[in-house]
């Protein structure tokens, strides 16, 4: 039980001065859940589609029907959705590979992309384990501008290497990077000058923006949009997973990286998982307005306590991550402890800052989840470098978030009084 005064008023003070901000995410909530629920609806969704097959998995009607809901839901022409897609990071290498051609040219345009996509471009100093760089891939990159894409440099740099720029790469969510995370519209806005100078795919890194909005990229125009089931759209109900949508010429390209060319999307058992997906895509939108609550109910708290936080409570938001910035080591990590017995698994375990392979400072994280590493449930990690910003996210309820927040705040506050 959260006992301090302080906590409590201040929590009480938020959310009253939220009730606006949380009808709002509500409201975007109910209209992707419409969405949803009519395609679900249209394709006759029954007990059949959550029969598994075995094997090569031919005729899986859950995982065809899940596929074309999925589609729709985007606003795509086509997609696919696997349990067997292991990560975010899998998804994107799936469409790099499967997209790119030896001599083309991949321009990504919000500067570096996520830190587990540079052994895949092959820009991280190593080669021969099969990066794109080994294939012939050249990699270039324009980096963001007053908050979003520099839309000059952006055709600069197409109209200098038109015949060779296959794909233009856009990452929609901050991610663990200092930088505005854009808007659908933004994406809109770069897709169309893409247009108006050559025909190179747009693609989108959309993990972590799944229904914050109510519509998605593909709906602007992009090529394809991927992202991982453990984060925004497998709604904490899918075990594991990726998916791909958007135009049916990028996603056919796609699927053939997935499995083989030829073989496409005719093979893949679903091996029983499809139900979990399928619930799970049913519950996103309300686990991700579930997120965004929590998300700026500790916005509200943390900066009242005298901390940086972004975005603030009041901002429009693109994606489902909140920064806290605590200024030094011992009140960051006495946040993550909170955030960790805060969680319903694992509550008792006490998170240390370590040194963790890849990364040049330690690193500390918490995270007490039903689905190893899913950061749609409450999480949090943090770099131990100046300024000691906490990256967090998630709230599989808002009830379960607002608990996590406010024990965060306490070990935070018991932390300061030593
Ligand atoms: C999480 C994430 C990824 C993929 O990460 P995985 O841990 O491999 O799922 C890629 N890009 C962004 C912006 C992400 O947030």
């Amino acid at each position: 039980m959260i006992t301090n005064e302080k906590i409590l008023a201040l929590t009480e003070e938020a959310e009253e001065k939220l009730d606006k901000i949380f009808r709002k995410f509500d409201k975007t909530s109910y209209k992707n859940t419409v969405k949803i629920m009519e395609a679900f609806a249209r394709h006759r969704v029954d007990e059949s589609c959550f029969a598994g097959t075995s094997g090569y998995g031919y005729g899986d009607k859950g995982r065809d029907t899940l596929d074309e809901i999925w589609a729709e839901v985007f606003g795509a022409e086509r997609a696919f959705v696997r349990h067997n897609i292991v990560s975010g990071t899998h998804a994107l290498a799936i469409a790099l590979f499967g997209i790119l051609r030896p001599g083309d040219i991949m321009l990504s345009v919000t500067g570096k992309p996520y830190d587990t996509l540079d052994e895949v471009i092959g820009i991280n100093g190593k080669n021969g384990d099969g990066s794109l760089a080994d294939f012939g891939v050249e990699y270039m990159q324009t980096d963001m501008k007053n908050g979003t894409i520099d839309l000059e440099a952006l055709k600069e740099k197409l109209e200098e290497n038109k015949d060779r720029v296959k794909m233009v790469f856009i990452q929609r969510s901050k991610g663990y990077m200092n930088r505005k995370t854009l808007s659908c519209d933004e994406i809109g806005e770069a897709v169309k000058t893409v247009r108006s100078i050559c025909d190179a795919y747009v693609v989108v890194d959309n993990c972590y923006g799944e229904f914050v909005e109510e519509k998605e990229p593909t709906a602007c125009g992009a090529d394809l949009v991927i992202g991982s089931l453990i984060k925004n759209p497998g709604g904490g109900m899918a075990e594991s997973g990726g998916y791909i949508a958007g135009t049916s010429r990028a996603v056919e390209l796609c699927s053939y990286r997935l499995t083989s060319p030829g073989v496409g999307l005719e093979c893949g058992a679903s091996l029983n998982q499809n139900k979990n997906m399928y619930r799970g895509l049913f519950y996103a939108p309300h686990t991700v307005a579930s997120a965004l609550k929590t998300a700026a109910l500790a916005s509200y708290i943390f900066e009242k306590l005298g901390y940086g936080v972004s975005p603030s409570y009041d901002e429009e938001r693109h994606d489902i991550i909140q920064t806290i910035s605590f200024g030094a080591k011992e009140p960051l990590c006495a946040f993550c402890r909170g955030i960790q017995a805060g969680s319903p698994v694992e509550a008792y375990v006490t998170p240390e800052p370590w040194d963790m392979p890849g990364y040049s400072d330690e690193v500390i994280m918490a995270a007490g989840t039903f689905v190893s590493g899913a950061s749609v449930e409450l999480s949090a990690d943090a770099p131990i470098r100046e300024p000691y910003t906490a990256f967090f996210q998630g709230g599989l309820t808002y009830e379960s978030g607002k608990y996590g927040i406010m024990t965060a705040a306490e070990y935070l506050l018991k932390e300061l009084e030593k």
